[in-house]
């Protein structure tokens, strides 16, 4: 039997979330991509257990053109996590986080699970020490969800973040 599993990208305009769930899609063979109204599903199969246990990761995208946006909370049914994902080099999209989760929480279910996306990491040059890593982690830091500094540019980080969710949807 096969398993479908819903998740959602979420987080600002621009801060990468197709490109992060294209880096992650693309990168594997049984990826196949669908389009439709508003928003882009992309699906990857995930196979454990030597097999026995099958599982379609469906990864909601809302679509570039947000005009859609007046739809969104309906996206959220039957969804069981969601990346969150902040850009890097803009403090605005760190500063957004706690109303995308004041959502999540409105409209998700009760024991959605989120992890924290810190995107761009190439743009400050791969350098933990830079300020806006700290903002991230602060702002970050009320929320028990893991949290990656990750590059869809390079590649950097997104598997781990992509596979971090998919265990945690997987045992809800
Ligand atoms: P979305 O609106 O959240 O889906 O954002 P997009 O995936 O469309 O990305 C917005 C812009 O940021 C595009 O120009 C991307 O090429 C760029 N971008 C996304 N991720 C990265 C990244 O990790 N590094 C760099 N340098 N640019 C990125
Ligand atoms: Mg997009």
């Amino acid at each position: 039997m096969r398993i479908t599993l819903k998740v959602l990208m979420l987080g600002d305009f621009a801060v990468g979330k197709t490109s992060l769930v294209q880096r992650y899609v693309e990168h594997h063979f049984s990826s196949s991509y669908l389009r439709t109204i508003g928003v882009d599903i992309y699906t990857k199969e995930v196979i454990r257990n030597e097999g026995k246990d099958q599982y379609l990761f469906q990864i909601w995208d809302l679509s570039g053109d947000e005009e859609f946006r007046f739809f969104r909370h309906d996206l959220y049914r039957g969804a069981l996590g969601g990346i969150l994902a902040a850009d890097l080099t803009r403090k605005e999209t760190m500063r957004s986080l706690p109303k995308w989760i004041d959502e999540c929480e409105k409209h998700a279910i009760s024991n959605f699970r989120i992890v924290f996306a810190g995107n761009k990491l190439d743009l400050l040059n791969n350098d933990m020490t830079h300020p806006n890593i700290k903002f991230f982690m602060d702002i970050t830091e009320s929320w028990d969800y893991d949290k990656f500094l990750v590059s869809a540019k390079t590649g950097f980080g997104v598997d781990k973040l992509f596979l971090t969710l998919f265990e945690h949807v997987i045992n809800i």
